[in-house]
Order: structure tokens, then C-alpha cells, then sequence
């Protein structure tokens, strides 16, 4: 391996153009990024792996973003709600079973009502778990007044993917209008820092007309905005979206995969003592892609917990991977995946972000 590389995989702090080689790695220069990536992940963070399991509470959305499957404008989908008991039984489910934390995930909705019923439901597992049971939202752009009350109400951390910190890209991928606006997505991610959320933002890999460059920016843009989580994965096609047509300027799934993981791993050079997500979509691609992602950084996975029959209405993109499961199944076939990465479930833990602890100094 060229001496090069491997004192750039030792530096402390990284220039765009040290982030684009590793990036750009293939072969034994790849394996030694994602070795040292998991040597990193091993000694700050140490080896459990904390589950988030995931609530996809609803799929109606009032956006359009030209990626996605449950778009305001498909018409094909057919949407749902989770009921209140419904999500009550399943973060009940969550907390007798150790896992720690969940995430409430929905498309965008912005009504009084909507706005109340999560309040409330946030109030009331808060209650019945003696606010013992960690809860993220990502529920898209939302005003402060509802960011602040979700707040009281007992959140503690969010989730609001960027998508792509290159306003052109973004603006490629997303509908022209006030309702899809970046610096508007920008500040509610500064909006839920000022909050006290620990936050969460990600990308998107792979997406049509994206280059090695923007995946760079947005490494930097995470530095910069110094976020505590992160949650990215491969772009995948959905027939029913207007980006399915640009499907012929896409590399192969096995290439979108491979420069996930190594955006895995060169963001937990970049920020070590952050939390990094396993995403689905990697499993979406490879059947033991979150446990790849596992070995090369990542720290947290979110197993599904939507009551069944909802699941195969919340599809985001094509072979979203465990829609026919019941959420038990997940857990003991979890628990044995990840010991088999080398790591082990961090039980009835919240698993915070360090790095938000430690600039806090809690
Ligand atoms: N409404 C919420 C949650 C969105 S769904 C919000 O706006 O934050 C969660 C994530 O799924 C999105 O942020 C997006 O990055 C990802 N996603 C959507 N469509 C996708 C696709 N076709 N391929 C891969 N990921 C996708």
C-alpha cells in the first residue's frame, strides 16, 4: 500500500483532498480504511452496538421529494397510520425486550393535529417506560414551537438527512418551491441544535449526477455543522418517482454499496466519537450490509418494529429488506448477527452520542 495512504488514515484532522482519496480506495488501500475505521469505532466508542427500534409511524406526506416512494404524488400508495395503541404496544415492545431507545420515523405532516398526537404519544411512553426508554424523532421540517414541545414532551434526539449539502444536487432532487427549500432544511437542523437535541443528519449515496466531490462536502458540511449522529445510505430506485427515470445515469447497487461503507468508515476518521448509523438500505443490497457497516464504523442499528401489516406501505424505495417480519424474528436474528461482527448489543442503553456528551461536557 502506498505510504501515502497510510499516513493519511493516521492524520487528526483531514483537507477535501484526503477525504476524496479515501473515498476513491479500492483493494487493500479500501481494506485498511475500513481496519482502521473499525480500530477507531473499537477503542472510542468501544464494542456494543445500540439498537433504535424503528416506528414508521405514517406515510402520508405533504412533500415531493423526486426520490422517494411515499411522495405526496403516489398516487399507488396506500396510506396509513399507526393507531395510538398500536404505537404505544410497539415502543412497549421495544422496552421489554432491552433495546434501549427508539425512533419515531413519518412522512411530513405539519397539522395542529398531527402535531398533538405526537406530543401526546411521546408524553405517554414516556410515562409507561418511567422515561426509561430513549426516543428519537424523524419527522422532517417542523417549526420550533413543535420542535420545542416535542422536546418537553421527552425527545431527546432527531434525525433530518440533509439528503445533500450541495444546494445544486439538492436542488436536482427536489421539487422548486418553498416547501422543499434547503436553507429552509438548514435551519431547522440549527433550529434543533439550538433546541438541545442531539442531532442527526446523512445523505444519500450514490444518487444520479452526484459526484466524489459532493460526497466530500458532505462529509465537511457534517464537521462543520458538528452533528452527533449520523444515518446515510445507498440511493435506491423506486419505480413510482420521477428519479427512476434518471436510472441509466446510476452505478451498479454493488457500487452505490461499496461507497456507502467507505463513507461509513471515512466519517468515523473524520468524527470519532460520533453515532453512526447501519442502515437499511444497506441491507436493502446486501443481506448482511448493516453487518458490513458494523465492521467499518458504524455503531447503531434500527430494527423494525411497524406492527406488520403497515410495513409494506412505508416503502421508500424497492426491496426494502424485513417488510414481512414481525419484529420479534428481527431481535434474535439481530443478536446473533452482531456478535458475529465482533461486537455486542448494548442492552437496555440509551447509547447517546459521545461526541454531544462530550462537547457538553456531561
Ligand atoms: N419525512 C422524514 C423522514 C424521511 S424517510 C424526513 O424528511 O426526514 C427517511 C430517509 O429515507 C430520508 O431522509 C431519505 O434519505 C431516505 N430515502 C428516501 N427515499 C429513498 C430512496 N429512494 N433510496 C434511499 N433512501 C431513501
Amino acid at each position: 500500500m502506498d505510504k501515502s495512504f497510510s499516513a493519511i488514515l493516521n492524520l487528526e484532522s483531514f483537507e477535501a483532498a484526503h477525504l476524496k482519496t479515501l473515498l476513491s480506495s479500492e483493494g487493500d488501500e479500501k481494506k485498511a480504511l475500513f481496519e482502521k475505521a473499525n480500530e477507531i469505532k473499537q477503542s472510542i466508542i468501544g464494542n456494543k452496538v445500540f439498537f433504535r427500534g424503528i416506528i414508521e409511524y405514517s406515510n402520508f406526506c405533504q412533500k415531493d421529494c423526486f426520490y422517494c416512494g411515499i411522495r405526496k404524488s403516489n398516487s399507488n400508495v396506500k396510506r396509513y397510520t399507526v393507531s395510538d395503541s398500536e404505537v404505544i404496544d410497539a415502543a412497549l415492545f421495544a422496552f421489554k425486550n432491552r433495546y434501549g431507545s427508539i425512533v419515531l420515523q413519518s412522512g411530513e405532516m405539519t397539522s395542529p393535529a398531527f402535531v398533538e398526537r405526537i406530543e401526546n404519544l411521546l408524553k405517554q411512553i414516556k410515562v409507561l417506560t418511567s422515561g426509561q426508554l430513549g426516543v428519537t424523532l424523524s419527522m422532517g421540517e417542523q417549526s420550533e414551537d413543535t420542535y420545542q414541545r416535542w422536546k418537553n414532551a421527552g425527545a431527546h434526539r432527531y434525525l433530518l438527512r440533509i439528503e445533500s449539502s450541495n444546494r445544486l444536487l439538492y436542488s436536482q432532487m427536489h421539487p422548486n418551491d418553498l416547501m422543499h427549500d434547503f436553507d429552509r432544511r438548514l435551519d431547522c437542523l440549527k433550529l434543533l441544535k439550538k433546541l438541545g437535541y442531539q442531532v442527526g443528519t446523512g445523505v444519500m449515496i450514490g444518487v444520479p449526477g452526484q459526484t466524489i466531490d459532493n460526497l466530500v462536502e458532505d462529509l465537511l458540511f457534517m464537521k462543520e455543522l458538528d452533528i452527533d449522529m449520523c444515518g446515510m445510505g445507498p440511493y435506491l430506485e423506486h419505480e413510482d418517482t420521477p428519479m427512476y427515470e434518471k436510472r441509466k445515469m446510476l452505478d451498479s447497487q454493488k457500487q452505490r454499496f461499496d461507497l456507502a461503507l467507505k463513507m461509513v468508515a471515512t466519517l468515523r476518521l473524520l468524527m470519532k466519537d460520533i453515532n453512526i448509523a447501519a442502515t437499511t438500505a444497506l441491507q436493502a443490497i446486501d443481506p448482511v450490509g448493516r453487518e458490513k457497516a458494523l465492521k467499518c464504523g458504524a455503531n447503531i442499528i434500527m430494527p423494525n418494529i411497524t406492527p406488520a401489516k403497515y410495513r409494506t406501505d412505508y416503502k421508500l424505495y424497492e426491496n426494502k429488506p424485513c417488510t414481512d417480519e414481525a419484529a420479534d424474528d428481527c431481535l434474535s436474528c439481530l443478536d446473533v448477527r452482531i456478535s458475529l461482527t465482533g461486537n455486542e448489543v448494548g442492552y437496555d442503553q440509551w447509547g447517546d452520542s459521545q461526541h454531544f456528551q462530550n462537547k457538553n461536557n456531561i
